[in-house]
């Protein structure tokens, strides 16, 4: 591919990105803009003017959610154009400002409703009650909205188990699901079949649709189009596990080298759990590889694996992959079990110009002899900087860089993978030596 490929390519995927964030602003604009029409600021006293404040966080705050839900769908056209873990924390980052909209949201037309009626603001809380179903159910979905935020603190999410923590922050839906009719049935932007009612609708139906396609619809059907099974686990000397999955037409995944899916074993100690592990060669028309690391609960398990089970796989995701290039000829930098995206890069259409795979000794780095092989036949420079771990830099005492080792690494792409610590110190080489920011490509194994 041509310099002038790689950088239409970038273009075209940066107005698409833009055009999204874009898009999510004008969603904002244009509710309020609703609720605006529909009287929102004709107060005509402090109170009616607090209260259209709080119709208007609860509108925002509605909007959110339904970005947060579309973002986290796995939909193709958002996933091309960020990629899955940027996704993954615009999603976790919106997480605070619409609990906190959503509060204030309740909070305000509360303690206001209270005081136009003289009551108090226990009383008028259940006096919402009156007003039908859909307002025990808004509050009920506050409260869901409560939980999930108070599990999602970091000091709470470090002690709980990740299946755990995600078991509870399924709830959201639940919580979507009932605050949807108070919006519909009380509030009054839309109560009438008008344009505003049918944005929210459409807004809805887009939001609801896209998670429920992408996540649920598109991995039944692909499961049983392509029937993929564990053909084959094997064992590595260096500890890992490569697990080889069998299945029909998997070309059509139109997966990427360098790409990961989320992996559901429909066996009985692990069907309840999806997890995310990259494609360790390039994927096949009949096969797909991947190869873990024991490090816990479920990558530990894999090794145990039998011929023949069934296989889950939602994907392909991330954009780890040679198409997010700026030129030809990446240089790729991995260290450990962070070697299996590079290794399928290795097969891709331009060969990147070298790898550097920093390792503590040769018999524990998974994948060598094939990333030798393969380095070797495609013409790619092969660096294994091996030894113990160094105070400094990400590489060994002897004080390894970037530039060292690439003489001309400023002017290429740089794709790292490995423990988040040292990738953060390949990322501060990569901008010594001159790399622009935009160049630097990083896929963390855990978001
Ligand atoms: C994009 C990506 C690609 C990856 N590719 C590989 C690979 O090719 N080979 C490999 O060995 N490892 C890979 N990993 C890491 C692998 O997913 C985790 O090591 C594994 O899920 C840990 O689960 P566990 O039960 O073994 O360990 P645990 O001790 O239960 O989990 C360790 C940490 O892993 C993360 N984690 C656990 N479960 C999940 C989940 N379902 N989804 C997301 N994160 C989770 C959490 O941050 C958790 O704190 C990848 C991770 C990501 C995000």
């Amino acid at each position: 591919m041509t310099h002038a490929t790689y950088a239409r390519r970038q273009a075209a995927r940066s107005w698409w990105r833009d055009g999204l964030e874009g898009s999510i602003y004008l969603l904002c604009a244009i509710g309020i803009a609703f609720a605006i029409a529909d009287g929102a600021l004709l107060a005509t006293s402090a109170l009616d003017g607090i209260y259209a404040a709080g119709r208007l966080t609860g509108i925002v705050a509605a909007i959110l959610v339904l970005v947060q839900m579309t973002l986290i769908s796995r939909a193709p056209f958002v996933e091309r154009a960020f990629g899955h873990d940027r996704v993954a924390a615009v999603h976790t980052r919106l997480g605070k400002p619409v609990v906190i909209l959503m509060l204030v949201h309740a909070g305000i037309i509360t303690v206001v409703s209270a005081q136009y009626d003289g009551h108090s603001v226990l009383s008028q809380s259940a006096a919402f009650w009156e007003l039908g179903w859909f307002m025990i159910a808004a509050q009920a979905a506050l409260g869901i909205f409560l939980v999930i935020a108070a599990t999602s603190l970091v000091a709470v999410r470090r002690r709980w188990r990740y299946e755990r923590w995600h078991a509870v922050h399924l709830l959201v839906y639940v919580g979507v699901a009932a605050a949807v009719p108070h919006q519909f049935l009380e509030g009054s932007t839309f109560r009438d079949a008008g344009a505003a009612w049918w944005f929210w609708l459409v807004l809805y139906v887009l939001a609801l649709g896209s998670f429920l396609l992408w996540r649920i619809v598109v991995p039944a059907i692909r499961t049983s189009a392509h029937g993929l099974r564990v053909a084959s686990v094997e064992p590595l000397a260096d500890g890992s596990t490569s697990i080889v999955l069998a299945g029909r037409g998997l070309d059509r995944l139109r997966a990427r080298p360098g790409q990961f899916m989320l992996w559901r074993f429909l066996d009985r100690e692990r069907w309840t759990e999806a997890h995310p592990y990259s494609l360790s060669r390039a994927p096949e028309a009949d096969t797909l590889r991947l190869t873990v690391k024991p490090s816990g609960d479920h990558s530990r398990g894999l090794a145990a694996l039998r011929p023949g089970t069934r296989v889950v796989a939602e994907g392909p995701l991330g954009v780890f992959t040679e198409d997010s290039a700026h030129a030809p000829g990446a240089v790729l930098v991995a260290a450990g079990i962070g070697i299996t995206p590079m290794r399928a890069l290795l097969e891709g259409d331009d060969a990147p110009a070298a790898l550097i795979y920093r390792v503590r000794s040769r018999s524990e780095a998974p994948l060598l002899d094939e990333v030798a092989a393969l380095a070797a036949e495609r013409g790619v420079a092969l660096h294994v900087v091996e030894g113990p771990r160094a105070s400094t830099g990400w590489g060994t005492a002897a004080g390894e860089t970037l530039a060292s080792l690439v003489t001309d690494v400023a002017d290429r792409d740089v794709y790292v993978c490995g423990p988040p610590a040292w990738t953060a110190r390949v990322r501060d080489d990569a901008r010594a030596a001159g790399v622009p920011r935009h160049a630097i490509h990083e896929e963390r194994f855990g978001w």
